[in-house]
């Protein structure tokens, strides 16, 4: 239960958007120009930022660093006034039709709330392999597949996604394998039918270490002395999904443990919505940037709604009418000349 006798920030916010990565600050441009008092909270671990080339965002025929694209993203957001704080949201509870939200510096308050606080994909548990990241060891087929076209593949895995991934890969290349790094393996006989059918090599040792110059990956090394030459690594522990603070406010979750969002990124909570990889999206950044433009336009709808229901929309009709009872007299001069 949240105790908060003050606000450290004394503003409502209109909107506060917890995430400053793909999601979180394409919502935040869209709100900015749409004028509404937007905060973004970030605790700066944005998965862009794992990856030095992306070849896939629209826009960019050569590619773009993850870095970038973030730097660039929120400079475009303050220069439409939204305001960025350094902070890691402990809490949320919903009063009175508005959110205070905790963080470990602050506690905030606002009338509509964005979860872009996106997920955390498993790296393998292999020593060593942790400088190829987003250079020859990846997680995303989509993303990456292209980019290893006829390449050494190894999928490091011991489920049915395992080997979903080896046979996805073969459209890639010819060259793929499976490493368990000695898990039994969990798959189906209709997967374990495949691998036989489509002649995948399996390996059931231990991975002890991978061979790999300037990030780039050479060798899986195996208990008992062996190495399979490899040029890259895919991996499919699976991820951590960021929800926490959407399970406290009670929203629904699906299956796999993401955020039920309708089509407009609403979720099952009143005025929470969420946006990017902690829903059920394909988590690409292109996908993240467009929820997260999705949500800001339906805040953005929902406010402008609830001010046509209070009459809280007459504020600005009241200085236009102001300015207005000039207006007659001015035109009536002009026609008198
Ligand atoms: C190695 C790697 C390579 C990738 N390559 C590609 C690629 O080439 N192309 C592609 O399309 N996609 C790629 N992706 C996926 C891409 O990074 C994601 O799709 C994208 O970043 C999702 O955006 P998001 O806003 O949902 O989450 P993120 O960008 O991860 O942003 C979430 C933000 O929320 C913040 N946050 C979380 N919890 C809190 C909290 N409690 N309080 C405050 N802040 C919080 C985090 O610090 C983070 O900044 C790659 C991912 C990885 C790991």
């Amino acid at each position: 239960m949240i105790q908060h006798k003050h606000l450290d920030d004394p503003q409502t916010r209109e909107v506060i958007v917890i995430g400053g990565g793909i999601a979180g600050l394409s919502a935040a441009i869209y709100l900015g120009r749409a004028q509404r008092d937007t905060l973004v909270i970030d605790s700066g671990h944005s998965m862009a930022k794992r990856e030095p080339v992306v070849e896939n965002y629209l826009g960019f025929p050569k590619g773009v660093s993850g870095e970038d694209l973030l730097k660039h993203g929120r400079k475009q957001a303050e220069r439409h006034e939204v305001e960025f704080v350094e902070d890691e949201v402990q809490e949320i509870a919903a009063k009175k039709g508005s959110f205070i939200v905790v963080g470990q510096e602050r506690s905030y308050r606002a009338r509509r709330l964005l979860l872009a606080t996106g997920i955390f994909h498993l790296p393998p548990k292999i020593p060593g392999v942790k400088e190829c990241l987003g250079h020859s060891m990846f997680f995303c087929k989509d993303c990456d597949g292209y980019r290893v076209r006829g390449k050494r593949i190894a999928i490091c895995g011991a489920n049915d996604e395992a080997v979903d991934y080896a046979l996805g890969m073969l459209h890639y290349s010819p060259c793929v394998v499976v490493a368990t790094n000695a898990e039994k393996p969990r798959w189906s006989r209709k997967h374990a039918k495949l691998l036989k059918e489509y002649e995948i090599p399996v390996h059931r040792e231990k991975i002890t270490g991978v061979d790999h110059r300037k990030c780039q990956v050479r060798g899986l090394r195996l208990k008992g002395a062996t190495e399979v030459k490899i040029d890259c690594i895919f991996t499919t522990r699976g991820d951590i999904f960021h929800t926490k603070l959407a399970k406290s406010l009670g929203a629904e979750l699906d299956r796999d443990g993401q955020i039920e969002v309708d089509h407009c990124m609403r979720t099952s909570v009143p005025r929470l919505y969420a946006a990017g990889c902690v829903t059920p999206a394909n988590c690409q950044m292109i996908i993240a940037a467009g929820q997260g433009a999705a949500a800001a336009q339906v805040i953005n709808r929902d406010l402008f709604e609830e001010s046509i229901a209070n009459h809280s929309l007459r504020r600005f009709r009241e200085v236009q009418l102001e300015q207005e009872k000039t207006v007659p007299e001015k035109r009536r001069k002009t026609r008198r000349r």
